[in-house]
């Protein structure tokens, strides 16, 4: 019998630059853990990634570098996959979409959809550039904002004011590339009908996933409710999987059409002869992503899966996470407010699993999370090198010095029955035995953090079985002190079992500094039926002790903060990426209108601002109500100046619990608007209503 084949993939990374820690934190280190995992328990399993290389922000970013799109994803393909190859994401196979199986994987699936009928085709008026002979996407076209009439706003956004736009909104457009006024031109694509298939398919299929997880089913079914749309499909380009319909050039495929595509020609390439054995029958397909790209994966691909109806197996499992902060802000790779993985193994070497174990800590499962520096140092210093380091170091020096760097091996011996020693143990044992199993509920629920706690948890009951028994103090009962260390040595060996999942650099210094190959029946054995004493035989040869983590300095924090800092751009130059999904997000759940009218909103007017020692995100606001003054402390600091808020007519939700902060009570919140790039504006009335007044 042929074993339950499992293709596990990570979101194709955007070829137009670097990966960043959001990156990594939102998917490719959970799916990494994941899969090391599957791989330990013996399972069929492979890990798909690749360059997604398609789409308009390509062009537009070679344009401007004055090279070829095909030039800028070679030098960013290389650059990623190098870079996760460093970092020990273990891909069995890292592809790419401009390889020509991919071309041919894509268009072979569109083929088979237009003949079976499955798109409606559209005819709609779009720019074109006469001189240039193309249609212009939207971010090729450029005029003056209808908003703030800046004259250089693009046909998808104004960059002064935040507007989202569209072509025909801006005045007095034109191309940028031949700077003539665009003509509009009828042109055919074809769209998928998702509202037929919402219906048809989808509503069922969201429905019966109630072992996703909460983030992932809450935004698929405010998609659904709010009633899908066909989209399109096709798209009027000149980069990417030429549309496979005769006479239709100047024309390819959507990128969220083709680029899941590359899940399945990237499992070609690595499997070509069996590879639909990844994608058909009972084989598990499993997405890891963040939720920037859930309407992609849970929405789009799994509705063109179905249309297709070659036998393939829909998403099992979407384990989406949500966003990963920096340093009290979002991360943007526009405003270069990002840490590269490629700069930090530059700069820090050696130091990969430090990261591994930092992110694997604070991943956005369930909502959003932050990175800061101060951070990685504290959880480095006091955890990897306070608990897990110095257990497995004390441990290995001990047996040096006391039994001979061998596992003891004192046949029938124990310390008696009920003693101390022989209590602690017991308790310790047990607690060990369940953190392992622990463990491995929580990976295989995608519950990473919980996972990774639990690893160390064990690290920390071997710190304390060792603080609890003093073996260094036993100098008469050298047997009891062989004993004791044995059992630290055990624990240690389970650390280093562990470590195979999550931090694989440290796994192999552990198994070294403990002499530790397990083989892989014997791996395969405990991490799917649990652990079984002894791991280490009796009389077996320890290697050298070693440190496995190094502390920390202040100055390396302060350092890669200043760096931060002075890398920020205060505009953004450059094209956000695709966000249709994550902005504007998705309605909350429906609400009665009592819900609403709990809420006390009224209009003040900002006496005075200012700052609040020591939080730097926080500015201080006394308030004119109408009805007395009252104080607010308000999480703005970062976005606006205490004298571009002093003054201001705002609106301020009165009847909120107050909340000290700073020692300071704070008496109600403003209400702000987060515009897609994450900066907040002021909501005001218009006209000149006076502070007191009520919003309802
Ligand atoms: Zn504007």
């Amino acid at each position: 019998m042929s074993q339950r084949k499992i293709t596990v993939t990570a979101a194709l990374p955007y070829a137009n630059g670097p990966v960043h820690l959001g990156h990594l934190a939102g998917a490719y280190l959970p799916a990494d853990f994941y899969v090391r995992w599957r791989r330990l328990r013996g399972d069929d399993v492979i890990f798909i990634c690749g360059s997604d290389e398609h789409g308009v922000p390509i062009t537009i970013r070679a344009r401007k570098e004055g090279i070829s799109p095909q030039e800028l994803v070679d030098r960013n393909h290389a650059l990623i996959r190098d870079t996760f190859d460093r970092f020990g994401i273990s891909f069995d196979h890292y592809g790419r979409t401009s390889d020509p199986l991919h071309h041919e994987t894509a268009s072979e699936m569109f083929s088979d959809l237009l003949q079976k009928g499955a798109f409606t085709e559209e005819v709609t008026e779009q720019f074109y550039d006469e001189e240039a002979g193309q249609f212009l996407a939207d971010r090729y076209i450029i005029g003056t904002c209808p908003v703030c009439a800046n004259p250089n706003a693009y046909g998808d956004q104004c960059e002064k004011c935040g507007s989202t736009l569209s072509p025909q909104e801006l005045k007095e457009p034109r191309s940028a590339l031949s700077g003539n006024p665009p003509v509009l031109r009828p042109t055919k694509n074809w769209y998928l009908p998702l509202d037929r298939l919402q219906n048809e398919f989808l509503n069922q299929y969201i429905n019966s996933r109630d072992n996703w997880k909460t983030n992932v089913l809450g935004q698929c079914r405010s998609w659904l409710n709010e009633g899908l749309r066909p989209r399109a499909m096709t798209r009027d380009l000149d980069w990417g999987v030429k549309v496979p319909v005769a006479g239709e050039d100047g024309k390819v495929l959507y990128v969220w059409f083709e680029a899941p595509i590359g899940y399945i020609s990237i499992t070609r390439r690595l499997k070509p002869a069996n590879w639909q054995e990844y994608w058909t029958g009972d084989a598990e397909l499993i997405h890891f992503i963040g939720k920037d790209n859930i309407v992609f994966h849970c929405i789009i691909f799994p509705a063109m899966l179905h249309l297709y109806d070659h036998g393939f197996v829909v998403p099992k499992q979407v384990p989406a996470n949500e966003f990963l902060n920096l340093e009290g802000d979002k991360i943007s790779t526009s405003r270069n407010w990002a840490v590269w993985l490629h700069e930090y193994m530059d700069e820090l070497p050696g130091k990969e699993d430090e990261l591994r174990y930092v992110l694997g800590s604070i991943l956005p499962e369930t909502k959003d999370s932050e990175f800061t520096w101060k951070d990685w140092q504290t959880r480095i210093n006091s955890e990897l090198v306070g608990i897990l380091g110095n257990f497995v170091n004390r441990v290995l020096v001990l047996s040096g010095k006391f039994t001979d760097k061998r596992v003891p091996d004192m046949p029938g011996f124990a310390p008696e029955s009920g003693s101390p020693v022989a209590e602690i143990w017991k308790e310790t044992d047990q607690a060990v035995l369940a953190a392992w199993r622990e463990m491995n509920a929580h990976i295989e629920a995608f519950r990473f953090r919980d996972a990774l706690a639990a690893m160390m948890q064990i690290a920390r009951l071997g710190n304390r079985f060792l603080a609890a028994t003093e073996p260094w103090k036993m100098k008469d009962d050298y047997r009891t002190r062989a004993w004791v260390l044995d059992r630290g040595l055990q624990i240690c060996a389970c650390l280093q079992l562990a470590a195979e999942v999550f931090l694989p650099a440290t796994a192999a210094r552990l198994s070294d500094q403990l002499n530790y190959k397990p083989d892989a029946a014997t791996r395969k054995q405990y991490w799917k039926n649990g652990l079984e004493w002894p791991l280490l035989p009796a009389g077996h040869e320890l290697g050298e002790a070693g440190l496995l983590f190094r502390q920390v300095e202040d100055e390396v924090v302060e350092q890669q903060v200043k760096k931060l800092q002075s890398m920020i751009s205060t505009h953004s130059a450059e094209m956000p990426e695709e966000t249709a999904a994550a902005f504007p997000p998705a309605l909350k759940d429906t609400i009665q209108y009592d819900d609403f009218a709990k809420l006390d909103i009224r209009v003040v007017k900002v006496l005075t601002a200012e700052a609040v020692p020591k939080a730097d995100k926080l500015l201080k606001l006394t308030l004119d109500t109408g009805m007395g003054e009252r104080t607010v402390l308000s999480g703005i600091a970062q976005h606006f100046k205490p004298e571009e808020v002093a003054g201001k007519t705002v609106l301020w939700l009165g009847n909120l619990a107050p909340r000290k902060m700073r020692g300071i009570e704070s008496e109600g919140m403003i209400l702000m608007a987060e515009d897609a790039q994450g900066r907040l504006h002021f909501v005001q009335p218009a006209g000149d209503a006076e502070p007191g007044s009520t919003v309802s």
